[in-house]
């Protein structure tokens, strides 16, 4: 082997130290320190590739907690070269997203972008939302989430690169805006029934007000019995373990909204602009519903949907409305449309 040859194998800075502190008579010695170098080399290379399977079969066993396809009880009984050989995998994927997750980092709080006619910055408000769209539940800064982000590409045809930017943020809310209320009929007078005022955030809401969609009213009380068992939220529950009148959490703010309705709130606040008021609004339908999730009841302030998106019970509804037919508007955390 001439020095030449390996010093293709070393980096040039090392063999240049290396040519730097041997006397070029002593070639042997030369020849010797090479050998060393390549040797000590392969050794830390060795430690490193153990090190790095060590740190991913613990991250793998960590994430296979969140898939649902069994992948990873799978993983755990499959023989070691293959479990190694997914874990070298791993590290390889988590050095590769390492650039795009501390993109990440700086885009959800600095990504500019326009919605409804209005400047917007950020996604982190969309987190859950996100998080969801592209199963993952690592932190939005991770390598793990952009890995995972750019397999969601990969699938909706945008180049895999774990970066969540414009195009990928606009592919998402199409995707949302999409699974949304298409259904925009008026109701007929026999397809509202008026709710109990014990659903509502202001108890005192005059009959008119209370009107919902029948269908829609049905879910919604499934919805909200389930989450009033459910001991991680912590709501307030009568005697019949229903959601009791004192909670404020998912009582409704605001349902069916007539025409004429409409067109008044529209005259009271006509500079609230398309994001604020829908023109053509889904309350037309009796089939939406605006539920309490803290915060400002209804305030598109990106502080006040800060509180209201960090929640318990809107990432409640973001895991499971969809199960009884509700799916959300992402800009809106308290605006959830029944789609069946
Ligand atoms: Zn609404």
């Amino acid at each position: 082997m001439t020095a030449t040859r390996t010093s293709d194998i070393l980096s040039a800075e090392a063999s240049n130290l290396i040519q730097r502190f041997t006397p070029p008579t002593l070639s042997i010695m030369k020849r010797f320190t090479f050998h060393l170098a390549a040797v000590l080399i392969a050794v830390a290379a060795f430690i490193a590739v153990t090190l790095l399977d060590a740190r991913t079969s613990r991250g793998q066993s960590q994430s296979s907690v969140t898939t649902s396809d069994g992948g990873a009880a799978n993983a755990r009984v499959k023989p070691t070269a293959s479990v190694r050989a997914k874990a070298t995998e791993a590290a390889i994927e988590s050095t590769t997203f390492g650039p795009a997750a501390t993109r990440n980092g700086l885009l959800r709080s600095e990504l500019n972008w326009t919605f409804g006619g209005k400047q917007q910055r950020g996604w982190q408000l969309y987190t859950a939302l996100i998080s969801r769209l592209i199963s993952t539940e690592h932190d939005a800064d991770s390598a793990d989430f952009a890995s995972a982000l750019a397999g969601w590409q990969e699938r909706v045809g945008l180049s895999p690169s774990g970066v969540l930017d414009q195009d990928s943020l606009y592919s998402m809310i199409s995707q949302w805006q999409g699974a949304r209320l298409k259904d925009r009929t008026y109701p007929l007078p026999d397809q509202l029934v008026t709710a109990a005022t014990s659903d509502f955030y202001h108890p005192t809401r005059p009959d008119e007000l209370r009107q919902v969609e029948r269908e829609t009213y049905a879910a919604y009380r499934r919805m909200v019995a389930a989450a009033a068992i459910d001991p991680s939220l912590g709501l307030a529950r009568d005697a019949d373990g229903q959601l009791a009148p004192a909670e404020k959490y998912l009582k409704i703010i605001s349902a069916f909204r007539s025409r004429e309705y409409q067109q008044q709130l529209r005259r009271q606040s006509p500079h609230v602009g398309r994001a604020g008021l829908a023109i053509n609004s889904p309350h037309f339908t009796g089939r939406s519903l605006d539920l309490y999730v803290g915060g400002e009841p209804v305030e598109t302030k990106d502080s006040n949907r800060a509180v209201q998106v960090q929640t318990p019970v809107y990432q409640w509804l973001i895991s499971n409305a969809e199960r009884f037919g509700f799916r959300p508007y992402f800009y809106e955390p308290w605006h959830w449309e029944y789609v069946k």
